[in-house]
């Protein structure tokens, strides 16, 4: 590969799980890759860590402060890079000309003007962050459409199901034989509890992930089937499905990330160890293929395979996405805004597990439906169920133990 093909890329919250799997499979590859810009949220230590490491052009924090900070510690190292503030300077290094491919990982709604810049501008877009896709879903597809972007799902049961599918699928499953996408859900570490003990779960059981290891938000996500909840949304417009045709399958090992049924009988499906750096390397390289680090998938440790029906009562989170899914408008976003806000009172001790899907249901209830048809409509019905999820965790208040 000569110099002008290297890869320039910006990885959007990059000191985060999916950020850092991300610097990674980069450091691997200095001859394909280097990273134009890296960003943290308040994380600066581990953000100046990984600019002597890396060496970005641009690093940007949530603060001012933070950013001044930062400046100073990397002029003592002698690194010249600029450290920039806010969501604006994030949109800036998304959409920034002398970069080719953005790693949107940003936690949460945060993530969704950055990703959506990157979007506008045309980049190759590698998407972590399934929460600006819930939200503004089709205001995003269609920012792709129209610059050319390319659009390369990391979620693994995404990436999974884009490498199950014919290389050109657009306009719809059913033109290309494809009955059904089997959404694959490892269950979390929850699956067995009573509805009774699901109301006494503590934040360390409920983020510790049998398979995999991840940022708090989404492992509770996992552990509410929210996160399922979530990449069916996330299916249903990266592929351009109903919701009828994703299934979900709770899939205990983690080992087939997920699978594409086709009306000939065919079930294709993508397996490998639970490891991120899969997904992040097939979206970096593609259409090529290259070392991720990850260990090979040994079958006869893995053994056996149990897929099972997810349990929607005990689970709430999932019926309640897809109804979001199903009621469309502005729908998800509330969905997700009550989510968020929920999930970060349970890590905070002020919410009950069970009642992170007592939340988001009440919300859904009581929040009007808009056409989601701008981006301000979008952060503007966030930001009122936010303000009523908030409402509603005090209402339920802190756990039964
Ligand atoms: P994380 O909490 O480990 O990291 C989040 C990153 O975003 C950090 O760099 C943090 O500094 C930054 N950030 C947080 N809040 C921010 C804000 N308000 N503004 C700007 N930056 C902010 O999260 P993660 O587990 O890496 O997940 C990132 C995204 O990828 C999520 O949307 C998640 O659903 C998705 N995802 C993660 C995994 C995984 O294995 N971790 C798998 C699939 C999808
Ligand atoms: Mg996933």
């Amino acid at each position: 590969m000569t110099d002008a093909a290297v890869r320039r890329v910006t990885v959007l919250g990059s000191t985060g799980s999916v950020g850092t799997s991300t610097l990674d499979v980069i450091a691997r590859h200095p001859e394909r890759y280097c990273v134009h810009a890296l960003t943290a949220h308040t994380s600066r230590e581990a953000l100046l860590a990984q600019c002597l490491v890396h060496r970005p052009e641009v690093a940007v924090l949530a603060t001012e402060a933070d950013a001044v900070w930062l400046r100073r510690e990397l002029k003592t190292a002698g690194v010249a890079a600029a450290v920039t503030a806010g969501v604006e300077a994030l949109c800036e290094v998304a959409r920034d000309s002398a970069v080719d491919t953005v790693m949107a990982a940003i936690v949460g709604g945060a993530g969704l003007l950055p990703a959506m810049a990157a979007a506008k501008a045309g980049k190759r877009v590698l998407l972590a962050n399934k929460e600006a896709l819930v939200m503004s879903g089709a205001l995003f597809m269609d920012a792709v459409a129209a610059s050319g972007a390319t659009l390369l799902p990391i979620d693994s049961e995404h990436n999974a199901i884009y490498q199950c599918l014919p290389a050109e699928h657009r306009g719809g499953l059913s033109c290309h034989g494809v009955s059904q996408l089997l959404l694959t859900a490892s269950g979390g570490p929850l699956r067995h509890l009573s509805g009774e003990a699901l109301e006494r779960v503590t934040p360390d059981e409920a983020c510790a992930h049998p398979n995999w290891s991840m940022g708090r938000k989404i492992s509770v996500d996992s552990a509410t089937l929210m996160n399922k909840g979530l990449e069916l949304i996330e299916a249903c417009w990266l592929f351009d499905a109903t919701p009828e045709q994703v299934q979900v399958v709770v899939h205990p090992q983690s080992v087939v990330h997920s699978m594409v049924a086709y009306d000939d009988g065919s079930v294709i499906a993508q397996m490998g160890n639970p490891d991120m750096r899969t997904p992040i390397a097939y979206g970096l390289a593609f259409p090529e293929r290259i070392d991720a680090g990850v260990k090979p998938l040994d079958l006869f440790q893995v053994a056996q395979l149990d897929f099972e029906r997810p349990d929607e009562a005990r689970f709430p989170c999932l019926r309640l996405a897809r109804e979001a899914m199903l009621a469309g408008g502005t729908a998800p976003a509330v969905l997700n805004a009550a989510n968020e806000i929920a999930v970060d009172a349970f890590l905070d001790q002020r919410l009950g597990f069970a009642a992170i899907a007592r939340v988001v249901e009440d919300v859904l209830e009581s929040e009007p439906v808009a056409q989601a048809a701008s981006l301000e409509a979008i952060v503007d019905a966030d930001r009122r169920a936010r303000d009523a999820a908030a409402r509603r965790v005090v209402h339920h208040g802190a756990p039964r133990r």
